[in-house]
């Protein structure tokens, strides 16, 4: 699969990156919202793994507009959060991601879910009109 890692921190993106392409997917990576969104559009990956605290335009904010546009809208998204907080995932299904993992990210768990999310069909996400 064509997956794009929107990730701000150097390091969680280099490890993030090197599980997918040890598993065979192909990475595409943007250290931003703003690019992100951009890349999304432009290369069409099959899913993206969202970081929710970035600079600028954060995660959330992020998911809402690329489940606006027609070129992104089916892309299953899973939703990076800093930390598990109470109410995290109705926050996240609700912005219209399709599942979300929370830091420190346990990369079996992640593997698995990008395992569920890739068998399911597209535009199967839930909560995009719910925001
Ligand atoms: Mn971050």
């Amino acid at each position: 699969m064509k997956i794009l890692i929107i990730e701000d921190n150097p390091t969680n993106m280099k490890f993030a990156s090197d599980l997918l392409i040890i598993k065979g997917h192909d990475v595409i990576q943007a250290n931003n919202a703003e690019i992100g969104i951009s890349r999304a559009a432009k290369e069409r990956p099959d899913m993206i793994l969202m970081d929710i605290q970035l600079p600028g335009m954060d995660g959330l904010s992020a998911i809402k507009l690329l489940r606006k546009k027609d070129e992104t809208r089916d892309i299953k998204i899973i939703a990076i959060t800093a930390f598990a907080m109470k109410g995290d995932r109705e926050k996240m299904i609700g912005a219209g991601s399709d599942g979300y993992i929370s830091k420190p990210i346990d990369y079996r768990a992640l593997l698995s879910l990008i395992e569920i999310l890739s068998t399911k069909g597209y535009g199967s996400h839930t909560g995009t009109d719910s925001s």
